[in-house]
């Protein structure tokens, strides 16, 4: 039987989140984090564990078939993968940062500077279109303690508060590309592989959906429906089910969870009662 290869990060920022995701599509694999090999029991599914530098070369020359790994390093890596879902999380961005202290008024600042970072394929591309001509220092980590020791002007790193920077007395003046994690594939997959794909971004999406969407349920009195239904859209429109209580009805829909609050206190201002919200598991639309 054919089995799709999926390529996960082995111990790091995106290993826990990967795992869960596959999980929450239904799909069972051992939780041994010593193996570099797993197999899914209930998926034609084949999982190895590697470091996320790996995956899009792993993915590129077919060990893998697809593979979890930030956008930032498909990027860097530049391998011919297409990008199959993005998946929420991971979210971070590749910002150029300089010492707090630096006049900072642009990017034509960047002239003649010294970089250093992990990205220098990103920020080599980056810098061409800006026109701007600087010199790259690749260092493989710790790359915002370059400028404090005198081995470059600027950095180019990965952000997601900001607080790594700010300890390090840097400040983040220009965002190169934002990032989160992706399911990549190669592009030349077989008609079977291609449809467990197809399966797995199906499944991967109804868990998204759900974890972006609530289930909602509400008391109100009858008059009050049409304008409660504007609020609350749901998949189609609300269900509306009578109540014991004469005059009154229950309304059940779906809200997202961006907009949730907004919709609480419109409902709330339009006379429901009783609110009830609840976490959905999947949902197909
Ligand atoms: P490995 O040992 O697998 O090579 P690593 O140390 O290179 O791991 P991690 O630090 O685990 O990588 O980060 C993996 C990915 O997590 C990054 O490539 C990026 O896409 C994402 N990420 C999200 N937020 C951040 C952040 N604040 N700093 C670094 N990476 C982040
Ligand atoms: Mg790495």
């Amino acid at each position: 039987m054919t089995k799709l290869k999926i390529a996960l990060q082995k111990s790091g920022r995106l290993s826990d989140k990967s795992a869960e995701l596959l999980r929450e599509a239904g799909i069972h694999f051992p939780n041994d984090g010593s193996k570099l090999r797993t197999e899914a029991s209930n998926f034609p599914l084949e999982i190895y564990l590697l470091r996320d530098d790996d995956i899009p070369q792993y993915v590129a020359d077919g060990v893998a078939d697809v593979g979890i790994v930030g956008l930032n390093v498909v990027a860097e890596k530049d391998k011919n993968l297409k990008v199959a879902e993005r998946l929420g999380f991971g979210k971070c961005r590749l910002s150029i940062a300089v010492p707090k202290n630096e006049p900072f008024s642009g990017i034509a600042d960047l002239n003649g500077k010294r970089i250093a970072t992990s990205y220098s394929r990103i920020v080599s591309r980056y810098l061409k279109e800006q026109g701007i001509s600087a010199e790259i220092h690749e260092i493989s980590g710790s790359v915002e303690i370059a400028p404090g020791i005198g081995l470059a002007d600027a950095i180019c790193d990965l952000v997601s508060t900001g607080s790594t920077l700010l300890t390090n007395g840097l400040r983040e003046v220009v965002t190169v590309m934002h990032s989160e994690a992706v399911l990549v594939a190669r592009p030349d997959l077989s008609r079977e592989k291609a449809e467990l794909l197809d399966k797995l971004v199906f499944r991967l999406q109804a868990v998204r959906k759900a974890r972006n969407h609530k289930y909602i349920l509400l008391n109100a009195p009858n008059e009050r429906i049409p304008e409660i239904a504007r609020v609350l859209p749901g998949m189609k429109s609300p269900t509306i089910l009578p109540l014991a209580t004469e005059g009154w009805s229950s309304l059940h829909s779906v809200v997202e969870e961006d907009t949730f609050w907004e919709v609480i206190e419109q409902l709330k201002a339009l006379g429901a009662q009783g609110i009830l919200v609840v976490p959905i598991e999947k949902m197909i639309v």
